[in-house]
Order: structure tokens, then sequence, then C-alpha cells
């Protein structure tokens, strides 16, 4: 059985950028709701588009994200769950649906993730995650990866990122908290260099 990684942390701490590395380096699937979302933003539901939530900063209904991670856990043996669950309720459906071998908290201030989520520039065709900053293509605008254009997610301008950030506040700190005085979770230094996050969090779920 392959791990099964929990990783939390508010928009922009990193939770993309680390788990791909480890997808790669434990043979998981990464599972994030973001990516999956973005890829249907206008599928019909019955509570309308995921584009007229996402486009605000607010969250998608429960029973809407709950279904896709539900069909993506029973697919995977072993994975890395990035950007789920985002409150109580969806944290408790998780716990009916498996178990979690890792959970960590990816932590950085809020002044950087404000740097980091403006500065964000994705791959329009992989996904890789580029920053203007911090972590810059080889030539500005193109993939190092497959040559794909980078662009800027809609949500990613500085008035929804501010209202991103009080939805994790008010919903996600929450689940963070329920870990906590579970004892399972553990807290990693998201203001350090990509490198030094991943070295540390391959530190916790071992080898
Ligand atoms: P999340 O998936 O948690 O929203 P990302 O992995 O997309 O976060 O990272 C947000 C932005 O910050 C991206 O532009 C990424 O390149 C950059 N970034 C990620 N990790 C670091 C780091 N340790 N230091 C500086 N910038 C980072
Ligand atoms: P992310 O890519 O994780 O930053 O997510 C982008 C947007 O997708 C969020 O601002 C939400 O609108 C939506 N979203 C992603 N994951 C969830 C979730 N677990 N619950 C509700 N909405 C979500």
């Amino acid at each position: 059985m392959g791990k099964r990684i929990l990783l939390l942390g508010a928009p922009g701490a990193g939770k993309g950028t680390q788990s791909k590395q480890l997808a790669e380096k434990y043979d998981i699937d990464h599972v994030t709701t973001g990516d999956a979302l973005r890829a249907n933003k206008d599928m019909e539901t019955e509570y309308g588009t995921p584009r007229s939530f996402m486009e605000k900063g607010e969250l998608v209904p429960d029973a809407v994200v709950n279904e896709i991670v539900k069909a993506a856990l029973e697919d995977a043996d072993g994975y890395v769950l990035d950007g789920y669950p985002r409150n109580l309720s969806q944290a408790e459906y998780l716990t009916e649906i498996t178990d979690l071998d890792a959970v960590l908290y990816l932590k950085v201030a809020e002044d950087e993730l404000v740097e980091r989520l403006t500065g964000r520039r994705v791959c329009s065709e992989c996904g890789t995650n580029f920053h203007v900053k911090f972590n810059q293509p080889e030539e500005e605008g193109v993939c190092d990866e497959c040559g794909g254009e980078l662009v800027q997610r809609d949500d990613d301008t500085e008035e929804t990122v501010r209202e991103r950030l009080s939805v994790f506040e008010e919903n996600t700190q929450p689940v963070i908290e329920h870990y906590r005085d579970e004892g399972v979770l553990v807290e990693i230094d998201g203001e350090q260099t990509p490198d030094d996050v991943f070295e540390d969090i391959v530190d916790v779920v071992g080898e």
C-alpha cells in the first residue's frame, strides 16, 4: 500500500509545488480538488457551476468536492491530498472514507502568501507552478517542463486572494486545529526554500 499523505496549508503555502515532488518520490497519486475543479469549471451541478464559486474565491459546495475526492481515492494506491478538506464537514467525510499515514501543515505568514499568489504563474499545458520572483522559468512565460504557455490564474488577483485567505481563516483553520487536537498534525516551516521544505516532509513521512 502506498503512503496516504494529507498536505494542509493556506492558499499559496506551497502544497502544489511539494505534492508534485512527493507524488514522484513515493509513486503515489496527486489528488487536488483545485485542479479537478478547474478542469470541470463549467460543469452544471444542482448548485451552479464550480466557476461561479471559484471566481469569487468562495468554497465550492461540499457535495461536489466530496464526490471528486471519493472517486479519486478509490482509484489510488497511495496519494498526496492537496486542497481538501477545507472545512470541518469535509474533514468528517474524509475520516469516513480513508485512513491517513501523515498529516502535514505547511505554515507560511499571510504577507508572504499574498506575494506568492499574486506572482504565481501556471503552465496552461501541464500545470507546473512558477513564480515571477521566487521560481522563475528559464524563459519568461514559457514552461521549463513542457514548453507550454505560462498564465496567471483568474483567482490570483489581489482582491480574490484576500477573499481566499479570509475563507481559509474562517473555514480551514478549524480543520488544522481538529487534526492538532487529535495529536496527528505535524507542522512544517513553509517559508524555507522548496528543497528544504521537501526534506522536512520526507523526514516525517519516511522512506
Ligand atoms: P498552493 O498549492 O499551496 O496554493 P503553490 O505550490 O502553487 O501553493 O505555490 C504558490 C506560489 O509560491 C507558486 O508561485 C510557487 O512557485 C511559489 N512557491 C512555492 N513554494 C515556495 C517556497 N518554498 N518559497 C518561495 N516560493 C514558493
Ligand atoms: P486551489 O487550487 O486549491 O487554490 O483551489 C482553487 C479554488 O477551488 C478554491 O478557491 C475553491 O473555490 C475551489 N476549491 C478547491 N478545493 C476545494 C474544496 N476542498 N472545497 C471547496 N472548494 C474548493
